[in-house]
């Protein structure tokens, strides 16, 4: 899986422009479903066609990014957020337009660190002037950050973890389930999660799922001085509680432990004080759909250098396989 992960994490792909993403992962996956499709806000559906209820399990391909807001006259850019980017971590970051055009992010004078917000920033793509500057760039172009994947052995660490790491995920699940299914199922690799939870909310009334599940990362509280929290990196991944966006069905977080416990595959209970993810946009389809969440432990979420462990990887395809060979009840029957 790690050249997978690898190929991932390295496309370029901010909310909206998940292009490059979504041809990659298309033809990752194509080969180990009945068919795919796309639709207007950019989301790419995987289905195994299969009986009801329909599983659909949702991974976002959109990462954080900036956009361009103005051009000065000696050819510094100036950016705006694109999703939830801290400022002061882009200092000193290199950037990626989508047309392969590099800069680097450097900021005005400040006597404080706490100064440094968007208005002080700017981005340096090596342009003598502000003309040349234009014919390189306009006002609206995205850019992401410009870092390679590394593994540190046993942990890798890439821009875009969140979430290119539960699309590989996926795409491995889909390849390793076998060619009968007790019941149908869409894998989804949603469009701007980062800005809304927006391709889930449209993929989930498209396909109108019986239950719903979002493959994402989430917070650990492992780290120096971290905010207290009882997700770690390397103890499995973790089965969501809730998060800002959801309360997670408590009979489908039920069925994830005994599915996890009846298997050996280690888990951890995520509550996440902050961030939501696709199940939060699924649930709440149409009349509802009882959703639950697998998360992938990450450090320095939102940052460009996100770190996973291999090992919680591989235990999250696991579980994803079990629970999708599980037979699941119908929901309309006593699912409140
Ligand atoms: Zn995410």
């Amino acid at each position: 899986m790690k050249e997978l992960i690898k190929e991932l994490v390295e496309v370029y792909g901010p909310s909206g422009e998940e292009a490059a993403v979504r041809a990659l992962i298309e033809e990752k996956i194509k080969e180990s479903v009945d068919r795919t499709f796309t639709d207007s806000l950019g989301n790419l559906f995987a289905l195994r066609e299969g009986a009801p209820p329909l599983l659909m399990f949702s991974a976002h391909m959109d990462e954080i990014g900036v956009i361009v807001t103005h051009i000065d006259d000696k050819g510094f850019l100036r950016i705006a957020p694109v999703g939830g980017v801290a400022p002061h971590l882009l200092v000193g970051q290199r950037l990626r337009f989508k047309n392969g055009v590099l800069g680097t992010v450097h900021h005005e004078k400040i006597k404080e660190l706490k100064e440094l917000d968007w208005s002080k920033l700017y981005v340096d793509i090596g342009a003598a002037d502000g003309d040349a500057a234009k014919k390189r760039l306009r006002i609206g172009d995205m850019a992401c950050l410009h870092q390679p994947f590394v593994d540190l052995g046993g942990r890798y660490m890439a821009k875009a973890m969140d979430d290119r790491i539960g699309c590989a995920i996926l795409v491995e699940v889909a390849r390793r389930l076998p060619p009968s299914l007790p019941q149908g199922v869409c894998f989804v690799f949603s469009a701007q999660e980062e800005v809304g939870l927006r391709g889930a909310t449209t993929a989930a009334y498209r396909l109108d799922p019986g239950y719903g599940f979002a493959v994402d990362v989430t917070m650990v509280g492992d780290t120096p001085e971290a905010p207290l929290m009882a997700v770690s990196l390397g103890r499995g991944p973790a089965i969501k509680v809730k998060d800002r966006s959801l309360l997670c069905h408590p009979r489908v977080r039920e069925l994830m432990v005994e599915t996890a416990e009846k298997h050996g595959i280690p888990y951890q209970l995520e509550v996440l004080e902050r961030g939501g993810t696709d199940a939060g946009a699924i649930h709440l389809s149409r009349e509802g759909v009882p959703s639950g969440a697998v998360s992938i432990p990450c450090r320095y979420v939102h940052t460009p250098s996100e770190m996973v462990d291999a090992g919680d990887v591989e235990h999250a395809v696991e579980l994803i396989e079990k629970l999708i060979l599980l037979s699941w009840p119908s929901p309309d029957e006593g699912w409140t």
